[in-house]
């Protein structure tokens, strides 16, 4: 491990002075497309901003317990009250369940490339990360990933869709997954972007055939991504009540604002609309993909709100090109580009710079 730096006036963990900080995406000015963080471009609904402007006890603490949204959440689903947990972003849950089944020594498992935040939670909590390659089509190597399972494996990540490479997990490859694991191994789904995918072979956590029965996995949704409401900071888990218990002992209490509650409360009234919003965003994405596959790039399938361009050592070349354009991607270097669905307008500049670039590459 990196000595820590020497100016530090404190000690700090080696292991932390040598992490990364987690980078976002340049804020964009007026004339730019932001399509770097995977967010939903539509302004909120009139609805939900009512909402939040009705939460307006900001002297008070909001209820730890966001019950009113787990309720409605709970109904919804079909689960009792305690299979649900709410936290300041699904990245904050999986804070929580990483912290709570992995410690110094232990590992955590997951596929790479997927969501930058997973080593960096995973060295916070003291434990290791062990992962295991994408294929070139974006998709996980489940078989690979159950032959990568040690007795010191304490939790599996699966990202569906794979945020940045786009295909989502097959239902029937994770039954087969599943099957070969431990029986008491944790295993975390991370549907983050489950509302955008039309791949009917994908797994769907919650759906008919999902996972509210096995105890051993624990699904993740945000309100970031199809509702739009990633500033505010809220998201979910359906699991099973003791090992969400765990996961509620590790949190920092009180991280969920009242207004975040009333917003996702209010999103949920509002789910129609915003569905059609998601169904707009899903003909952009179709139409992204088919147009720069035209111009002659290998896509992986695209079930999320992104695409992904494998440009190699290309690709901070690639991403200025795009920033010159003002449109702003997620390069991640030595690897690929990915590209959020954005602005309608959006979706043909990308496929233009990207048409213009592609020539380039060898
Ligand atoms: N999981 C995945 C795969 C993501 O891409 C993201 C957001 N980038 C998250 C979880 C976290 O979302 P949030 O904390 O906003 O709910």
């Amino acid at each position: 491990p990196a000595e820590p730096p020497a100016d530090a006036p404190v000690r700090v963990r080696p292991e932390i002075a040598a992490m990364p900080t987690y980078k976002q995406g340049r804020q964009a000015d007026a004339s730019a497309h932001k399509l770097s963080s995977n967010e939903n471009p539509f302004e909120p609904l009139p609805g939900v901003l009512e909402a939040l402007a009705a939460a307006t006890e900001i002297n008070r603490y909001p209820d730890a317990t966001a019950a009113a949204l787990r309720a409605r959440l709970a109904a919804r689903y079909g689960v009792d009250l305690e299979a649900v947990h709410v936290a300041a972003g699904s990245v904050s849950i999986l804070a929580q369940l990483i912290a709570a089944t992995a410690g110094a020594g232990d590992e955590v498992l997951y596929a790479w490339r997927s969501f930058e935040a997973y080593p960096l939670l995973v060295t916070v909590a003291g434990a290791t990360s062990v992962t295991v390659p994408v294929g070139p089509d974006g998709r996980h190597d489940l078989a690979a990933m159950a032959a990568a399972v040690t007795p010191r494996t304490r939790v599996v990540l699966v990202c569906s869709p794979n945020n940045p490479t786009g295909p989502a997990v097959r239902r029937a490859e994770f039954e087969s997954f599943l099957a070969a694991l431990p029986s008491d191994l944790l295993v975390v789904l991370d549907e983050a972007y489950a509302e955008f995918v039309t791949d009917p072979e994908a797994v769907d956590g919650l759906g008919p055939a999902g996972y509210r029965d096995r105890p051993q996995v624990v699904v993740l949704r945000t309100f970031s991504k199809a509702f739009g409401l990633a500033g505010l900071r809220i998201g979910y888990a359906i699991g099973h009540p003791r090992v969400l218990d765990a996961a509620r002992a590790t949190a920092i209490p009180l991280s969920v604002t009242a207004q975040a509650e009333r917003a996702a409360l209010a999103s949920l009234e509002m789910e129609p609309a915003l569905r059609e919003r998601v169904a707009a965003l899903v003909e952009r994405r179709d139409r992204l993909v088919a147009g720069l596959r035209e111009a002659g790039w290998r896509v992986p399938d695209a079930q999320g709100n992104f695409v992904w361009l494998a440009t190699g050592e290309q690709t901070m070349q690639v991403a200025a090109r795009f920033d010159e354009a003002g449109l702003i991607v997620r390069p991640f270097a030595g690897d690929g580009v990915r590209i959020s669905v954005g602005a309608d307008e959006s979706v043909d500049s990308v496929i233009r710079i990207a048409a213009s670039v592609v020539e380039g590459l060898p």
